[in-house]
């Protein structure tokens, strides 16, 4: 949910300054003119080098190579935008330079690995692309880009001259869609090189950045940066990193927010030690991911991985036997949907017949047992229900396993829960 409302804003956020440079380019630029140039607040236009400041620091705090580099690399644009060159220097064509080929450091940023920059292999990659963008901006401040582009590329009509952060643009959110959101890479790329295209103005090219809004960009650009800086901590605190369900520490704060009516429910996988003994510890981390994609689509109720191979589910809203069925339902799935094995002389084709596994593959039952508790006079608090929920699933161990046990049901006793023979396919090695 959060993750919907944080995409929608931002996207609103790039749409929203996007029309207002597609519609009211000049009003927008007399607006940046009055009110952040005529003096109101003279150092807002350096608003961008605090927040790139923030970005670096909390960057390398956070072990956030990608993010150091690209704010570095910002504060250094930054400056050389807004830099007085004395009269000698082609300063106007070392923008020109700027805008052809800064946006390409964000495709370029998203497909280096993470972490590598620490290494020395690392440091070579960073050096040699350093030397390629001084490279770069050397030759551009000896080139008028624009003729270079008009003679190369004049038949092509409308923005030529926007081509290379527009390209950059297309690689990017290409690049994007099969690496992941890449930490806020692709909306800080994105925002950056619309303002370098935008920047151009009527010749298309930076010609009069001293009254374009760059600082605006870059601020905007900067905040999806910091935001995104922002996701990963927060996905390193709250959720598994295994099982990418939300962790013990997401599950221990939702307590508290539980209103009057509610249920949680505590998951353990059986004869997990014996499991591990025989398949590894690497196949082990296969069945708890294959158990927290089906604790994903619950059709109620949010799953946590509470330690181990314990998981916790939290339905808020509902008693004990309304969420009885659910959770019967969730342990007969994991025990009907065999756990495929694959040894390492697998055959590469398929087997013809499912039912007939060749070649190092095996089929394992997996299964769960559950104990489940809610809210009552008797346990009238969350540690409380936690802690009869615990007591259910050691019964449900007790009794056989692979089983849906709620509080309050003695030995013998016909619950509400309909009770399974005991099934258990995987008893130990
Ligand atoms: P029971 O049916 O009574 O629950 O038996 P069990 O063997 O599942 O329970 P036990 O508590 O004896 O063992 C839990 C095992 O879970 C021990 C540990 O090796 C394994 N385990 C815990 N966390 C992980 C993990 O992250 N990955 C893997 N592969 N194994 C884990
Ligand atoms: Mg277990
Ligand atoms: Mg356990």
């Amino acid at each position: 949910m959060q993750r919907y409302v944080t995409w929608t804003l931002s996207a609103g956020c790039l749409v929203g300054t996007l029309l207002l440079f597609l519609f009211f380019p000049d009003s927008l630029r007399s607006w940046w003119g009055t009110t952040f140039q005529g003096g109101i607040v003279r150092g807002l236009p350096h608003l961008p080098v605090l927040l790139l400041a923030i970005a670096t620091f909390w960057g390398s705090h956070a072990r956030q190579d990608k993010v150091t580099l690209l704010a570095l690399l910002l504060i250094g644009t930054h400056v050389l935008l807004s830099f007085p060159f004395p009269d000698g220097l082609n300063s106007e064509a070392l923008r020109q330079g700027l805008a052809v080929f800064l946006p390409w450091a964000f495709p370029l940023l998203m497909i280096w690995p993470e972490a590598s920059l620490k290494s020395p292999w690392g440091w070579g990659r960073l050096g040699a692309t350093l030397c390629i963008g001084v490279g770069a901006l050397l030759w551009a401040s000896n080139h008028d880009l624009y003729s270079f582009c008009a003679v190369h590329l004049a038949t092509i009509p409308g923005g030529v001259k926007s081509l290379s952060p527009l390209l950059a643009l297309i690689t990017l959110w290409v690049l994007s869609a099969t690496e992941g959101p890449g930490m806020g890479l692709s909306w800080t790329g994105s925002l950056i090189s619309l303002g370098l295209a935008s920047l151009q103005g009527e010749t298309l090219w930076p010609t009069s950045v001293a009254n374009a809004p760059w600082p605006v960009f870059l601020s905007f650009s900067t905040l999806f940066l910091l935001g995104g800086l922002y996701g990963v901590t927060w996905r390193r605190a709250y959720l598994d990193e295994l099982t990418g369900i939300p962790a013990r520490r997401a599950f221990e704060e939702s307590l508290p927010r539980l209103g009057r009516k509610y249920a949680i429910a505590m998951v353990d996988v059986d004869h997990f030690k014996g499991f591990n003994d025989r398949y590894g510890h690497q196949i082990g981390d296969q069945v708890l991911r294959f158990i927290a994609t089906r604790l994903k689509r619950l059709p109620f109720g949010q799953a946590f991985r509470y330690g181990g191979e314990e998981f916790a589910i939290i339905m808020p809203g509902r008693r004990v036997h309304q969420s009885l069925s659910m959770l019967e339902d969730l342990r007969k799935s994991i025990e009907t949907s065999n756990f495929t094995i694959r040894g390492e002389n697998r055959p590469v084709e398929k087997p013809k017949h499912k039912d007939r596994p060749s070649g190092g593959t095996e089929q394992v039952k997996i299964t769960v047992s559950i104990g489940i508790a809610g809210r009552s006079p008797l346990h009238p608090s969350t540690d409380d229900v936690v802690r009869a929920a615990d007591e259910a699933l050691y019964h449900a161990k007790e009794t056989g396993r692979n089983r849906v046990e709620h509080n309050g049901r003695r030995k013998g006793q016909e619950g509400v829960a309909k009770r399974m023979n005991c099934v258990v396919q995987y008893s130990g090695p």
